[in-house]
């Protein structure tokens, strides 16, 4: 060979070099950026490249982790072991026809689990086709299986709710059968014992009564709670109308209050016009029952922002301890003795539940200057 193709080859080779360089530059950023590793197994010699990425993807230092197949086999959940190596078999004995892709658990240097989706491919072999080297490239897929999770348990969540409220809806519902004879048989023995001497008996008939009713408001309340949003549809609520006629049908208990109710401008919102007007019916009995002092002055706005119209219900009443502010929107929850103050702790679980989950918006409390509690809640404007 002369010195002139000498230094062609060489020049060659130099450009080769400097080519496949670059693929492998290209190669790296690629396996980089989609959070890939890759390991090369040279078959006959059970010899194993494993790329630095694979094992800065569980944590580790390229210097921290031999390249061996013993390192994979040592990093792998046991439990994924034998079917990762059965279908590396079929693989192999089909020649490739068995594609090996199976999705593994890892575990990262810091104990956690990393999952992995692992697929691989006969890349060379030998003349007699015997499988000389593999390929294969794993994708971390530790984020997706953590929205899947996340998924399955709101699913899960979604799917208790509905049985909760279906077993709320028939135990209120077949509760009230029982307890109207218990009411039945009391207003009997009332009326049997008129006029008996024993004033204990009397006393405790009266306690029986008392309790059997109490739990029929709250029987009653919790169906009524379990019927929110069951076989409606949403319609165009005018809230200024539906106000006027929740006034009326208020009418009696805002003239014993001598309550002034000012209402602004509100809007036409897309929601369910019943339970709108539980919600403003409910506020509005909150807020003359909590009343302080002074005449009870309710006022009513709306604001649009952001996508949402904020409505405000403010009043001057006793308040609300900011302790209790998201307490008191959950099932029976009470600030005040039985005694002081009529109710079932209800009223404000069905307008959380109608603003929340039937018109997809929040709600909730703060105080009001100089006295008194702000009730707020937005309705997206475009449901
Ligand atoms: P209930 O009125 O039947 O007790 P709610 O669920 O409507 O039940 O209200 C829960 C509790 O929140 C009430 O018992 C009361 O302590 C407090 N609360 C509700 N609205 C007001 C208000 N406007 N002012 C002061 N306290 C209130």
């Amino acid at each position: 060979m002369d010195q002139n193709t000498i230094e062609l080859l060489k020049q060659e080779l130099a450009a080769t070099k400097k080519k496949l360089a670059e693929k492998e530059a290209l190669f790296d950023s690629i396996t980089e950026r989609t959070l890939a590793g890759y390991w090369i197994w040279y078959i006959p010699e059970n010899t194993m490249f494993i790329s630095p990425h694979l094992k800065g993807m569980l944590g580790y230092q390229d210097s921290e982790l031999e390249n061996s197949p013993e390192t994979i086999n040592m990093l792998m959940h046991p439990s994924d072991l034998p079917d990762t190596y059965t279908l590396l078999g079929k693989h192999i004995e089909s020649n490739g026809v068995v594609p090996f892709e199976i999705e593994v658990r890892y575990k990262h240097k810091n104990g956690s689990i990393v999952w992995v989706i692992c697929s691989g491919n006969i890349v060379q072999r030998d003349t007699d086709g015997k499988p000389m080297v593999m390929i294969g490239c794993h994708i971390d897929n530790t984020e997706l299986k953590k929205v899947e999770g996340i998924q399955k348990y709101m699913h899960e969540l979604e799917r208790k709710s509905l049985e909760m409220e279906q077993f709320a809806y028939v135990a209120s519902h077949d509760l009230q059968e029982p307890l109207n004879t218990i009411q039945g048989f009391v207003n009997l023995l009332n009326y049997k014992l008129s006029g008996n001497s024993d004033s204990e008996v009397m006393q405790y008939l009266d306690y029986i009564n008392l309790s059997s009713h109490r739990m029929a408001s709250l029987i009653k309340g919790l169906l009524e709670y379990s019927k929110i949003g069951k076989e409606t549809i949403m319609t165009k609520v005018n809230c200024n109308d539906l106000l006027e006629q929740v006034k009326i049908d208020l009418a009696q208990l805002i003239k014993d209050c001598n309550a002034t109710i000012e209402v602004g401008e509100l809007p036409s919102v897309m929601g369910y016009d019943l339970e709108l007007r539980i919600l403003f019916q409910n506020l509005i009995t909150n807020a003359l029952k909590f009343r302080g002092e002074d005449t009870p002055l309710i006022k009513i706005s709306c604001m649009k922002n952001d996508g949402y119209w904020n409505f405000a219900l403010a009043d001057n009443g006793i308040g609300i301890d900011p302790a209790f502010k998201e307490k008191i929107f959950k099932l029976y929850q009470r600030l005040h003795p039985k005694g002081e103050y009529e109710g079932n702790g209800l009223g404000l679980a069905q307008c959380h539940k109608i603003i929340v989950e039937l018109h997809d918006g929040k709600i909730w409390v703060e105080q009001n200057e100089p006295k008194g509690s702000i009730f707020y809640f937005t309705i997206p404007t475009s449901i």
